[in-house]
């Protein structure tokens, strides 16, 4: 087995011209044998050779025997949340990403399933489910508080329940987490932020071990529609190679940065992943290989978030993370925009949080631009 940036490299090979790169093939139909035999590319949609390359190069580097890549991340998480039939549920974990959120609970009541909320995954049990209960979905750490749960245990109490476990690995990668490998049955995640990490291409990736639900994923592809395209397929694959350099550089930059803000008189509280409690810390240890690149804190009473945001120079104010570039938003009326106000109170998003997601830039600059709006609230 190679190490993870050798195979994000050379998963791929070009044998007929030995160019390090492949070709991109951008074919919308492949013609086919006549003797009513099938050709092994038919049509785009159902697959494309350059697209089965970033397949496998994820695939590879996830330790997973199927991927599959979406047009965008929320494609992906309708791939695997759309498993869900009518009249049975899942169980939600919360705070989620507000895509996923908004699938939950507005797409899925429309096919005649439904989303229960797990606030606290340390407490799950048999008693959450129910004989409909057919999926657990979740996010760790989650968006945008950062808190941890165990997917070992949950996978667990899941399997005996008959429900399948799905995690969005978006914020972590398979660089730093293998849900599949600590139980999961699916992945998903948004290629548009780390795996891509150039704040330029939209990407959904979903991966399984299990063959039935391979299947299944595809059939989302082929059937939905949301294919990533030959050129993007691409782009993606040229990103990944980087991914381990890119996120060793924006986990360090972020423990950095981490420290900054929690010994600045104007800040209140800092969360990231493992910072709640010592069995948060814990499990954050066993089941991850770092803390990631992002983490939220509060202002202190009477401190000024404008201030603090109109300050900042080298920090953008948008959504989206995982990028090279450091971004900073407010999660309660931005990625959690489509939560109702009494889910922002229950689940913890509080209207003055601030998510950070940190970049590959100079530690110095970032350390000064953010002090410096730290400064000015
Ligand atoms: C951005 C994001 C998504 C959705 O991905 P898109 O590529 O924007 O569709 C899903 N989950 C998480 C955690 C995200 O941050």
């Amino acid at each position: 087995m190679s190490g993870f940036t050798t195979t994000a490299i050379h998963s791929i090979e070009d044998v007929e011209k030995n160019a390090i790169v492949p070709p991109i093939y951008l074919a919308s139909t492949f013609t086919q044998p006549t003797d009513g035999t099938e050709g092994e590319f038919e049509y785009q949609r159902g697959g494309n050779p350059t697209r089965t390359q970033v397949e496998k190069t994820l695939a590879n580097i996830e330790g997973a025997e199927h991927s599959f890549v979406y047009a965008t991340g929320m494609a992906a998480t309708q791939a695997a949340m759309g498993l869900v039939q009518a009249g049975e549920n899942i169980l939600l974990g919360m705070p989620n990403y507000g895509g996923n959120y908004r699938f939950a609970t507005i797409e899925l009541p429309k096919r005649g399933a439904s989303a229960k909320f797990i606030g606290d995954f340390s407490t799950l049990s048999d008693d959450d489910f129910d004989e409909k209960t057919t999926m657990v979905f979740l996010e760790t750490p989650a968006n945008p508080t950062l808190k941890v749960s165990d997917i070992a245990k949950i996978s667990e109490i899941a399997h005996r329940n008959g429900a399948i476990v799905v995690v969005d690995n978006t914020f972590l990668t398979p660089y730093l987490q293998r849900p599949l490998e600590l139980g999961a049955d699916i992945t998903v995640q948004s290629a548009t932020k780390y795996l891509a990490g150039h704040g330029d291409l939209l990407g959904g990736v979903a991966s399984t071990n299990n063959p039935e639900l391979a299947e299944q994923l595809w059939k989302a592809q082929l059937i939905s529609g949301g294919v990533l395209s030959p050129i993007d397929s691409y782009r993606l694959l040229q990103d990944i190679k980087t991914l381990a350099l890119r996120m060793d550089r924006q986990q360090e930059n972020a423990r950095r940065i981490i420290e900054v803000v929690q010994n600045h008189p104007s800040v209140e509280k800092v969360l990231f992943a493992g910072s709640y409690n010592e069995s948060d810390a814990e499990i954050q240890a066993r089941q991850a290989k770092g803390i990631g690149a992002l983490f939220s804190f509060t202002l202190k009473e009477g401190k000024n978030i404008k201030a603090f945001l109109d300050s900042l120079k080298v920090f953008g104010f948008a959504v989206s993370l995982g990028g090279i570039e450091s971004l900073i938003c407010l999660p309660a009326t931005m990625t959690q925009g489509a939560y109702t106000p009494e889910h922002l109170e229950e689940f913890a998003v509080e209207k003055g949080l601030i998510r950070v997601a940190v970049g590959i830039e100079d530690i110095a600059d970032l350390e000064k631009d953010i002090t410096t709006a730290l400064d000015a609230a």
